[in-house]
């Protein structure tokens, strides 16, 4: 049976928007000593939104975000949302098939068309401003039509104001930090070191985020924090998994040792000093 000053220590928690599944989960809290963090959503607003188009010869902005958002109407990702908002206009698509974790295809007015990671997608004449954007902070997509590139679309997902105070609280903790994305290495760095985080482990799949999680945790006992859904093997592999912005019906929370009601990063240090007392009190 879990002891009372862990109920106790548990309820106040929970008052703060801090909700630990169990009192197991509330004792290895306190002997975390490292937090890997998801990029998107979790360091970032979530709120992605067009902030650059660039185009090759001959091709309008207009018509490349058209192109781009014909296919990306049909997609749940986020940058599919800040890509369709962007379009000036509406255009159908035919056969239309998403790559997860790279991008879309798709036919457009008899071309074929394709939206991705650069990673993906060749820049051609454009990668040398493709970089200058990501080293911004943008995260850029390539266009395609019929196998060229036409156009790099860079999107902009604002870091949260509290990051960096929470960072720099943790590391008064003596709580590392290190980004998991699966967001382009230059985007990531740019972000990171606004976010005042040194440690950076960009480009990856989710099975590589798990890979990740284990590796820290061989070195720290380790917390992972994301938002859930796809960070769910990426959580289950943490010494603690932390679900952040869930909501009460939300997978997120099954799948998580703890649940943040909000996204305020600034919990992590806060529920960290909460579980050390409460170790302290019960020990
Ligand atoms: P994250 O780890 O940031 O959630 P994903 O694994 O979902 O990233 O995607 C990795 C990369 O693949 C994105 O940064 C983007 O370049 C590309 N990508 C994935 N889905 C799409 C899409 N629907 N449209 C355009 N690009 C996409
Ligand atoms: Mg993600």
């Amino acid at each position: 049976s879990v002891p009372l000053t862990v109920v106790a220590a548990i309820g106040a928690a929970s008052k703060f928007g801090v909700i630990i599944k169990s009192g197991a989960a509330f004792e290895r809290f306190g002997t975390i000593r490292h937090v890997a963090v998801d990029k998107t959503g979790t360091l970032t607003r979530n709120e992605p939104a067009v902030t650059a188009v660039l185009t090759a010869d001959g091709v309008s902005e207009d018509q490349a975000l058209e192109w781009a958002a014909a296919l990306e109407q049909r997609s749940t990702h986020p940058l599919a949302a800040a890509i369709t908002a962007a379009a000036p206009g509406a255009r159908a698509a035919l056969d239309v098939t998403e790559q997860a974790g790279h991008g879309i295809e798709g036919t457009v007015e008899g071309a074929r068309i394709t939206v991705g990671s650069p990673r993906w997608l060749n820049a051609g004449p454009l990668a040398s401003r493709v970089a200058g954007l990501e080293e911004q902070g943008m995260t850029v997509v390539i266009v395609h039509r019929d196998g060229t590139p036409v156009a790099a679309i860079g999107v902009r997902d604002e870091l949260r104001p509290e990051v960096p105070e929470a960072v720099r609280t943790l590391a008064g903790q003596a709580v590392g930090v290190t980004m998991l994305t699966g967001d382009n290495a230059r985007t990531a760095h740019a972000l990171a070191a606004h976010a005042g985080i040194d440690d950076v482990r960009a480009e990856l799949r989710p099975e590589d985020k798990t890979t990740a999680i284990r590796e820290l945790s061989r070195k720290a006992s380790t917390a992972m924090i994301g938002d859930g859904i796809n960070d769910a093997p990426a959580l289950a592999a943490a010494d603690i998994g932390i679900a952040m912005g869930a909501t009460g019906s939300d997978a997120a929370i099954e799948s998580a040792d703890v649940a943040f009601t909000g996204h305020d990063l600034r919990l992590i240090p806060r529920a960290f000093d909460h579980a050390r007392r409460g170790r302290h009190i019960i020990n």
